[in-house]
Order: structure tokens, then C-alpha cells, then sequence
């Protein structure tokens, strides 16, 4: 009995006892990492040649604890002294404690899930493919980090300790295909590369950071860079983040072996990139604005940290020059209120977040009167002295009559093919007057994932649900949009673009902006094509207020500012409501009113639409028709018509 109990209090004494007693596991091999000949490393260098591993694992531990030459862009030990006894804001600390239960917030849309006490890297309660691939980029460690500076409390160091080394055990590379998919995959590695960078300095001086810890991380971290070296993504947004990663890596780390490797690749591979993926109009390839935003940030953050680490001039200067024509190009695709089309898989963006990135933009480019004027929300620097302007490569075309809070402003997409984020929308818009976007892109709602999952977001890249032409309610097989006639004078503006939407079936899209205040929209479907052809439009969420004999829908906005759509082909066009959703974020839905024009093509023959967007103050939109004269031809730019509003007419001739 007696015995019994000993032995067994032996047993729960034993993890103790062989931490504190048994020598660690480090050898020679344990320092492979490390380049011994870097500055500051004599002493660690001198103990691993006389075998001393513990001793040297903790000089280097010392080292790294004092190293005060390498700079970090968010985090540094001194900062640490700012966040104590600071209050974080709610949901950082939330997510904090709850990741000490193992619930972690992986992905916004799910909340928090508990990854159970012995944590199951594995789990994978909803088929998303996000949850799984994003677990792996364990966004709620920097809430940990910010947490343990804020409160001292060494139980955030120690779950952190414990989680890294958990993470290692049970993820190792070549587990499964399957695990290996999500837990190895380039963008996920990249992004513990790059962020496990802040929780070193956040941690570093935690008596949980032990040596034996830091020679893990260390061993870990360059099996990490190793990886991406080899791995790296063939294209697109990933490789951008992925090279971006591998020179913080090489910045932060320069004592490791790879570093000079993984900076060189990585500042090859952004120079190569950039010139690659930014269209001479400043756009990058993926026209989807936030992928455009993130490429922004990629590419200065690359150049920030090769700026703390006294490497930026390894870029030249033309990268510089690229970027700043893309925040100009981001100007230009976005609304007074910094917002802009949630076209492809982008979602909405904020103000605030927004004006936080034109201030470290002009930080950069402190010259530029554009993005002052942004950075300091229209107080400082200067509006462009453009107003429509269009962006033919990437084809975002952008009819404004002013850069102030009262601007009528509508972005149009009429692109070449792009990738997996784009959606078949060719000729779809985004239509804002004075502070509310009345005709927003449907968004995304979600990404990829089992068939339950692509059902939802397939129904968000419908053709059909965006602002554009479409054949018997099919998607579009191609976006490659041809532009015909782009042209801005003071009273009116004009695009014209054909895009070969289906087999035998042109789209033809003719948007006139007319007397700085509404739009005329001329559509065609011309080709030998047979079918039901629809023009469909969707409205922001609210009311709408239907006139179906006038083929026309009407906002009901009790500020009075609302737009009236009218469609003129009253006889021969028949108007039907839609489903309508709109997405403003990951998972989450609104109902909205949605309508569509349709004609039956029958032959050969071309089929036309015409449509007036008119944003009216008050109650009652005006009444609006349009006589077109013998000479209207708008697809060549020959305007020729008379538009009657409120019995007022307004004779439009105009040769573009
Ligand atoms: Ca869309």
C-alpha cells in the first residue's frame, strides 16, 4: 500500500524530476543551423568546439536576449514597456485566453474552436478548407504575445512554449499527404516565418524561453525558410507573400546559414515579380482590389525590412516607382469614402484600415501629393487633378465628377482573364453617390472547400448576380475585354468595350456619364447566338419600390438621396425580380433587390438594351424617356438622342 503510494506521487514527480535533472538531448548536430562565424558569436562558437552544447545553447540564448542591431518592423524589446499594464482591446485578449483552453479563433465566421486539451491539429469541424489551411497560420499566437507584454503574466509565455513545441511534434513534414497539405503548405509556412519573428522578440526574455527552446525554434524555423526555397508557389499573391517572408527571414535571422540564401531569393524573386504581376496601369494581375492592397503591402513590407536591415538598395529603383503606381491605381478605383467594388474575392474594406495604410505608404513616398491627400483623409496634399479615369490594362474604368464626400463615382470592370480570385463579371460596376454605394459587388461570402462550401460561393460568382449581360442565366466562359472607345470631355464621358462573353456571343457594353450626374448604359448582345438574354442589376440592401410598367425600380432612402433605374424597352423587354444577396464579409449575407431585362434572340440578329442610372434627391425619381435620333450609334461613339427628364429635354449630340 505504502508502496503503492510512492511510487505513484514518483510518477507525478517524474516530469519534474527529469527536467530538472536529466541533461538535454543537444549536440553538435543541433547547432547545424547556426553560422558560428557571425559577429557575436565567438563565445557560443568556442563552447560548441569544446562540447559544451548546453552552455553554448545558452550563450547564444544570451546573445539573442542582448542583440539589439536587428530591428523588427512591429515588434522590438523595447517596445514591451508601452504595452504593460495596458488594456488590449477586448477581442485580442479574448482570443488570448481562450487559446490557453485550446480554443483558438482561426478564421472570422467561425468563432472560436476548441481544438480539445491534447490539441488535434487535425480537426476539422467544418469543411472549409480556410479553417484548415489557416490553423496552421495560428493568428491568435501574436494575441498571446500581446497579452503576455500587456498583463506579465508568464502563463501566456509558458502556453506559447507549449503550444510552438506541440505544433512541431505533431506536424511533422511527411506526416500525411493530407496534413501535409494544410499544415505544409508555402503560404502557411511563410506566415509562421514571417510572424513567429514578432513572437521571438515577444518571448525572448521569458524564463520559458529556455536554451533547449531556443535551439528548437531555431532548428524549426530554418527548416521552415529550407522549405519555401524549394516550395515556393508557382504564381499570383502567394509567391509575392512567400518572397516577402524569405527576406524577413534572411533579414531577421542573419545568423542562421540560409539567411543570405533565403534574402537573395527572396528580393529575386519580388523584383522578377513585380514587373511581372503590375500591369503598366499600376493594377496587379489578380484584379481583385484587396489582392491589390496586399501586394501594396508586400512589396514595402519586403522593403521595409531590407530597409532595417541595410539591404534596400539590393531593389532598384524602378521597384519603388511600380509601387507607388499602384497606391496611385488604388486611388483611382476608390470611392470618397476609401471603399471600393468588392469585385472577385475581395471583401469591404474599412476607412480607418484604409487611411492606416496610406500613412505608412506615405512614409515611403512622402512626396506624393495623392497619397498625403489620402493619409490625411482630403486635410493635407492634394486631389488628383483628373476625375474619370481609365485603368486600360488591368480594364478598371472610373467615371467621377469630383474627389469630395457629394462625388457620383462608378468603377467598371472590363478586364483580360484573370486568376482563380476573379469571377466571370465582365462589364459589372459599382455605382456611389454621395456616401452610399448603391450597386455593390456581391462579394465573395466564402472560399473554397467541400461541395457544401463551393455551393455557397459559387453562387456569388455567378454571372448572372453581378451587372452584366448573360445567355440563358449561363456564366460567361470568357472575360477578355476589348476596349473600343474610352473618352472624357467636360460634359459627358464614354466606354466603350466588347467582351466575347459565350460561344457566338459578343457583349457590347456602351456607358455614357452625362452631364456630370447620371449614366446611360447601351448593352448588346450581337452574334449568331441563340437564347434568352438578360441585363440584370442588383441594388443595395433596403427598400425598393417597383414600377412594372415602366420597367424601372427606384431606391426608397429616407436621407432622399436614391437612384432610379429605368430600362427603356418597355415593350419588349420583360422585367423580372432576382434573388439578391450581397456579402460584405467572410459568412456573413444580406438580402438585397435584384432584377433583370430580358429579350428572346431568336436569330442572327444583335439585341439591345437601354438603361438610364439616374441618382435623384427626394422622394419620387423624375420621370425619364429617351428618343434615340436616326443617327444614334453609340457603339461607334456617335451620340446622337434626347433624354426628357421631369418633361425637360436634354438633347445629347455628341461625336467621340
Ligand atoms: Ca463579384
Amino acid at each position: 500500500m505504502k508502496l503503492k503510494i510512492i511510487s505513484s506521487l514518483l510518477f507525478l514527480l517524474l516530469p519534474f524530476l527529469s527536467s530538472a535533472v536529466a541533461k538535454s538531448d543537444l549536440t553538435k548536430e543541433s547547432f547545424d543551423a547556426i553560422n558560428l562565424e557571425s559577429p557575436g558569436l565567438g563565445k557560443v562558437k568556442s563552447l560548441v568546439v569544446s562540447k559544451k552544447y548546453d552552455a553554448a545553447a545558452k550563450a547564444l540564448l544570451k546573445y539573442y536576449q542582448q542583440r539589439s542591431d536587428i530591428k523588427h518592423p512591429d515588434y522590438n524589446k523595447e517596445d514591451r514597456a508601452s504595452y504593460a499594464g495596458k488594456k488590449l482591446p477586448a477581442g485580442v485578449q479574448e482570443k488570448a485566453d481562450k487559446a490557453l483552453d485550446h480554443k483558438f479563433f482561426v478564421h472570422k465566421g467561425y468563432g472560436f474552436i476548441d481544438y480539445g486539451k491534447d490539441i488535434n491539429w487535425q480537426y476539422w469541424p467544418i469543411k472549409d478548407n480556410e479553417i484548415r489551411w489557416q490553423l496552421h497560420r495560428t493568428y491568435w499566437w501574436e494575441p498571446l504575445g500581446l497579452a503576455y507584454w500587456s498583463s506579465g503574466d508568464e502563463k501566456y509565455a509558458a502556453e506559447w512554449v507549449f503550444e510552438y513545441l506541440d505544433w512541431i511534434k505533431k506536424n511533422p513534414l511527411g506526416l500525411s499527404k493530407e496534413n501535409d497539405r494544410f499544415a505544409w503548405r508555402p503560404l502557411e509556412v511563410a506566415t509562421r516565418i514571417q510572424d513567429q519573428t514578432g513572437m521571438f522578440n515577444m518571448f525572448i526574455s521569458s524564463p520559458h524561453f529556455t536554451a533547449d527552446f531556443l535551439m528548437a525554434f531555431l532548428n524549426n524555423y530554418q527548416k521552415h525558410a529550407n522549405y519555401i526555397l524549394n516550395n515556393y508557389s508557382e504564381k499570383g499573391n502567394h509567391l509575392l507573400f512567400e518572397a516577402q517572408r524569405m527576406i524577413y527571414a534572411g533579414a531577421f535571422f542573419p545568423e542562421l546559414k540560409g539567411a543570405a540564401t533565403w534574402r537573395k531569393s527572396g528580393i529575386e524573386i519580388l523584383n522578377e515579380e513585380i514587373k511581372k504581376q503590375i500591369y503598366p496601369d499600376g493594377l496587379q494581375i489578380e484584379l481583385s482590389p484587396n489582392y491589390h492592397v496586399a501586394g501594396i503591402n508586400i512589396f514595402l513590407k519586403a522593403y521595409r525590412m531590407a530597409q532595417l536591415a541595410n539591404m534596400a538598395d539590393e531593389f532598384p529603383a524602378s521597384y519603388k516607382k511600380t509601387i507607388e503606381e499602384m497606391i496611385v491605381a488604388t486611388g483611382n478605383f476608390s470611392f470618397p469614402d476609401y471603399t471600393f467594388p468588392m469585385f472577385s474575392d475581395a471583401k469591404l474594406e474599412t476607412k480607418s484600415s484604409m487611411i492606416k495604410n496610406y500613412k505608412e505608404w506615405a512614409k515611403v513616398f512622402p512626396d506624393n501629393k495623392l497619397i498625403e491627400y489620402y493619409a490625411t483623409d482630403g486635410k493635407k496634399g492634394q486631389a488628383p487633378n483628373f476625375l474619370s479615369k481609365a485603368l486600360k490594362d488591368g480594364g478598371f474604368y472610373t467615371f467621377r465628377n469630383s474627389w469630395k464626400d457629394t462625388a457620383t463615382v462608378m468603377v467598371l470592370k472590363a478586364s483580360p482573364p484573370a486568376f482563380w480570385h476573379s469571377q466571370p463579371d465582365n462589364g459589372t460596376f459599382d455605382l456611389w453617390v454621395k456616401g452610399r454605394n448603391f450597386m455593390p459587388d456581391a462579394g465573395a461570402y466564402v472560399y473554397g472547400g467541400d461541395a457544401e462550401i463551393m455551393k455557397l460561393r459559387n453562387w456569388y460568382r455567378q454571372t448572372k448576380v453581378h451587372k452584366t449581360l448573360t445567355l440563358d442565366n449561363q456564366d460567361m466562359d470568357t472575360c477578355d475585354a476589348k476596349l473600343m472607345i474610352w473618352k472624357t470631355t467636360p460634359k459627358a464621358d464614354i466606354l466603350v468595350y466588347s467582351n466575347p462573353s459565350y460561344k457566338n456571343l459578343n457583349h457590347v457594353r456602351t456607358v455614357l456619364f452625362l452631364e456630370n450626374k447620371y449614366f446611360v448604359i447601351f448593352d448588346q448582345a450581337n452574334g449568331d447566338a441563340t437564347g434568352n438574354v438578360g441585363v440584370h442589376f442588383q441594388l443595395v440592401e433596403g427598400d425598393a419600390i417597383y414600377n412594372k410598367a415602366k420597367n424601372s425600380v427606384q431606391t426608397n432612402f429616407k436621407d432622399g438621396n436614391n437612384l432610379l433605374v429605368r430600362n427603356f424597352d418597355v415593350n419588349t423587354a420583360k422585367f423580372t425580380e432576382e434573388e439578391g444577396k450581397v456579402s460584405y464579409g467572410y459568412r456573413e449575407e444580406l438580402k438585397r433587390p435584384a432584377f433583370v431585362f430580358e429579350k428572346q434572340k431568336t436569330d442572327a440578329k444583335a439585341v439591345n438594351f437601354t438603361t438610364v442610372l439616374y441618382p435623384f434627391n427626394g422622394k419620387n425619381a423624375p420621370e425619364i424617356n429617351l428618343i434615340e435620333g436616326k443617327t444614334n450609334n453609340p457603339q461607334k461613339g456617335i451620340i446622337d438622342m434626347i433624354i426628357t427628364i421631369d418633361g425637360k429635354q436634354h438633347t445629347i449630340k455628341q461625336n467621340f
